[in-house]
């Protein structure tokens, strides 16, 4: 019932990468590869028609020369994968994962999913695992993206929602403390909100080891030594409380746990805190004076802070910085954490992660359950319970003991490139019984696989996303897929019938959704009050919106609690008057529908806490923080840091990057980021081959010689497989929270390679 094309056949639909979801028109086009060319949509208010070379590229993955098009089937042991009919490959797949469950048991059988996932499908996927499989272990490659943010934010503000308020709102704060994030390259179409920042008269203050191109926009950089931002945090919050500048009032009415985090904070006096970094004190100063003087002000955070084995505890430090500064809740400012993965932000709402049901509601809540299980006709009882964090599901795959996970459904993943320690990951796949895979091309974990099932993607099928924001938008099909190609909700609908499961597992997108709107319904992230019609109606709908029961006609409504017209802010002077600045046309500044005579409907939330948080009584919680070392730090043996991330012209895993020749040209393969000062030690010129050793591998790239990074710090790209695999270093250690792998800091040696 979605519409598919304006009057030229051109289709407003959105990227298939990161979580900004850039919105842009595809219309028809015999002459490109694909049959469809991308056409600038300024309409959406997100990326204003600017798009990154990945989405200005991404057509030509739908035509690359390497997709699959036919299911593969491995039909010996050891045997190469051969072409299959989809009738086979379904038989096969229902064969080995039965023959896994009869033999050892459900949770023998394991299920790995991704933050590209539409919500439909994280949806639906949740369900699959839990109902036909009867499995617990499910978990999702967001673990390894934001789950420390996720957790923090939960923890502090009672829910998780990446920014709670949207994008449009940081050019009109005062000052923003970016912490690891390197946004100019990893989503580019972003830095207008820094730049926008900067021409209305804000500071921008980037925290990041390394001098990235984000950082050359900043006022002020504060380079921490890998695994130290937490006590830069905490050092921040010292200098904060030691002047006076705590928000009194705003803590005794907004927050609870005050005490022991300011008790927390003042034991890690700056001087300490400047050894602990490496941040000189007057930056640190600087620093504060700049936040604590502005109006408004805002703390983001990305990976950098997020993937350690402190994660949660390093970004609740940062939270209780902006709590004990009076932010959060407040117009214009707050915490926010800036969601990496296309759906990164609905793919952990919807049921795919270990611990949680639809509507972000948890696993061991029995009302929780119960009210799922009404939604999806079971009992309650018949739920599997939680199950395991996902580097937990890789390192049991294929083991010989009674919790070993033996069969795996792999979908929008390649772990073998992406998890941490992936040398040992892609030996346990190795040893599964049996490996099913559903991607667009043959990934480096397809290869793996005694299935390969070739399914849609982005312009081919329809679907919600989320993005960094919490605006639930839809992606429409623009193209027929290749004939041999099914999507991912066709596929488990194919799989659950085989597996006796005629119903409750529709193909259609729209339908899936109408589900998940009542499987949310009274949860934290309730999308009840959304539906397709008014996300097309309206660019986007934020979540929570409940239904009010209220039919939606658009441009009627007056506005309402979250709209963002009802929290008696006054425009930042100034801003209302460059043409530039002029958001009016973001939905999140738009008041809502509504008819005249019924009730209305939510407008949706693009500001959440402006009047109370989600936890119980309403306040947000500060929880006290210490400064702990990394679970390895460099030491005789591997005497420097290692700390890993991305580059603009690859994502992810490069399982689709990597097939686009101008990004390859771009971004050809991995090397390794070094001092001119070590790199003089080390006796290597630019380009010359490295040899990274961890603990759990060796890595081999060339050097690239900067002085953009510490000279006790080596960076790595993690976006290709094989020798320069970053991901073979990587350390597991894990967040006793979150369960995130410590992706960005471990110890290594590096040496020259080249030839004896
Ligand atoms: Fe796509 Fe992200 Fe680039 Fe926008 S910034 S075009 S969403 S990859």
């Amino acid at each position: 019932s979605a519409p598919t094309a304006g009057a030229d056949g051109t289709v407003p639909t959105h990227c298939p990468y990161c979580a900004l979801q850039c919105g842009m028109g595809l219309r028809p086009d015999p002459g490109t590869p694909a049959g469809l060319r991308i056409v600038e949509r300024t309409d959406f208010p997100v990326n204003r028609g600017a798009l990154c070379g990945k989405g200005r590229t991404a057509p030509e993955v739908l035509a690359s020369r390497v997709r699959l098009t036919e299911p593969l089937v491995r039909r010996s042991p050891g045997g190469p994968l051969e072409p299959a009919g989809w009738d086979e490959a379904l038989d096969r797949v229902v064969e080995g994962l039965t023959a896994t469950r009869r033999r050892y048991g459900a949770d023998a059988v394991g299920v790995f999913g991704g933050g590209g996932l539409t919500n439909e499908k994280a949806y639906t996927l949740g369900k699959f695992a839990r109902l036909v499989l009867g499995t617990s272990q499910i978990d999702y490659n967001g673990r390894f993206c934001m789950s420390s943010a996720a957790a923090a934010g939960t923890r502090a503000f009672g829910v998780d929602r990446g920014l709670p308020f949207p994008l449009a709102d940081i050019p009109r704060t005062g000052c923003v403390i970016l912490v690891g994030s390197n946004l100019v390259e990893t989503m580019p179409p972003a830095l207008r909100y820094l730049t926008e920042l900067k021409e209305n008269g804000g500071s921008l203050i980037v925290v990041d080891p390394r001098r990235t191109r984000t950082v050359e926009h900043a006022d002020l950089h504060l380079a921490p030594r890998p695994g130290t931002d937490l006590a830069l945090a905490l050092g921040l919050l010292h200098l904060v409380i030691a002047g006076g500048w705590v928000d009194e009032e705003y803590i005794a009415g907004r927050t609870t746990g005050w005490p022991e985090a300011r008790a927390a904070a003042m034991a890690h006096w700056p001087e300490l805190v400047e050894r602990i970094t490496g941040v000189p004190l007057p930056a640190m100063r600087e620093a504060v004076e700049r936040f604590r003087t502005a109006e408004h002000a805002m703390v983001l955070t990305a990976r950098g802070p997020e993937q350690q084995a402190k994660g949660t505890e390093t970004v609740g430090a940062w939270i209780n910085l902006a709590l004990a500064t009076g932010r959060p809740g407040r117009p214009l400012s707050g915490y926010g954490c800036l969601t990496g993965q296309g759906n990164g932000q609905g793919g952990r709402e919807h049921g795919q992660k270990a611990d949680q049901l639809p509507g972000y509601r948890m696993l061991a809540d029995a009302d929780a359950r119960a009210h799922v299980a009404g939604v999806w006709g079971v009992d309650p009882d018949s739920l599997p319970g939680p199950g395991r964090s996902a580097y937990e599901l890789l390192d049991a795959l294929g083991r010989d003991t009674p919790d070993g996970v033996r069969s795996l459904l792999l979908l929008a993943s390649n772990p073998v490139v992406s998890a941490p320690r992936a040398a040992h990951v892609e030996e346990r796949m190795r040893a599964l019984d049996f490996l099913v895979v559903c991607d667009v091309v043959l990934s480096e974990s397809a290869e793996l696989a005694d299935v390969v099932l070739p399914v849609t993607q982005w312009a081919e099928e329809t679907g919600t996303m989320t993005n960094l924001e919490g605006r639930v938008i839809l992606r429409r099909k623009a193209a027929e897929p290749p004939t041999g190609c099914r999507s991912d909700l066709r596929v488990m609908h194919d799989l659950a019938a085989r597996m006796g499961w005629e119903k409750g597992f529709p193909t259609d997108p729209e339908e899936v959704f109408e589900e998940l709107r009542r499987a949310s319904a009274g949860g934290k992230a309730d999308y009840s009050g959304i539906t397709y019609r008014r996300i097309i109606e309206e660019d986007g709908v934020f979540w929570p919106c409940p239904d009010t029961g209220a039919e939606v006609v658009p441009g009627t409504g007056t506005g309402g609690e979250g709209s963002g017209e009802a929290d008696g802010e006054e425009p930042v002077g100034g801003w209302e008057d460059d043409p530039s600045n002029d958001h009016s046309a973001d939905p999140a500044d738009r008041p809502a529908a509504g008819t005249p005579d019924g009730p209305a409907p939510h407008p949706g939330t693009p500001r959440m806490f402006l009047d109370r948080f989600a936890t119980p009584d309403g306040r947000a919680r500060f929880v006290p923080v210490q400064h702990r070392p990394s679970a390895e730090e460099p030491d005789a043996d591997y005497p420097l840091f290692l700390t890993t991330g991305r580059v603009q012209a690859q994502y992810q895993s490069g399982a689709q990057t990597r097939r686009v020749a101008e990004l390859n040209a771009a971004a050809p393969g991995p090397f390794v980021q070094v001092h001119p000062r070590l790199a003089e030690r080390l006796g290597v010129a630019e380009g010359e081959p490295l040899a990274v050793t961890s603990r759990r591998g060796r890595a081999v790239a060339p050097a690239r010689i900067t002085p953009d990074i510490r000279p006790d710090t080596v960076f790595m790209p993690f976006h290709w497989p094989g020798a320069g695999r970053a991901n073979t270093l990587t350390n597991p250690a894990l967040d006793p929270t979150s369960r995130m792998p410590e992706f960005k800091v471990c110890a290594v040696r590096v040496e020259p390679a080249r030839p004896a």
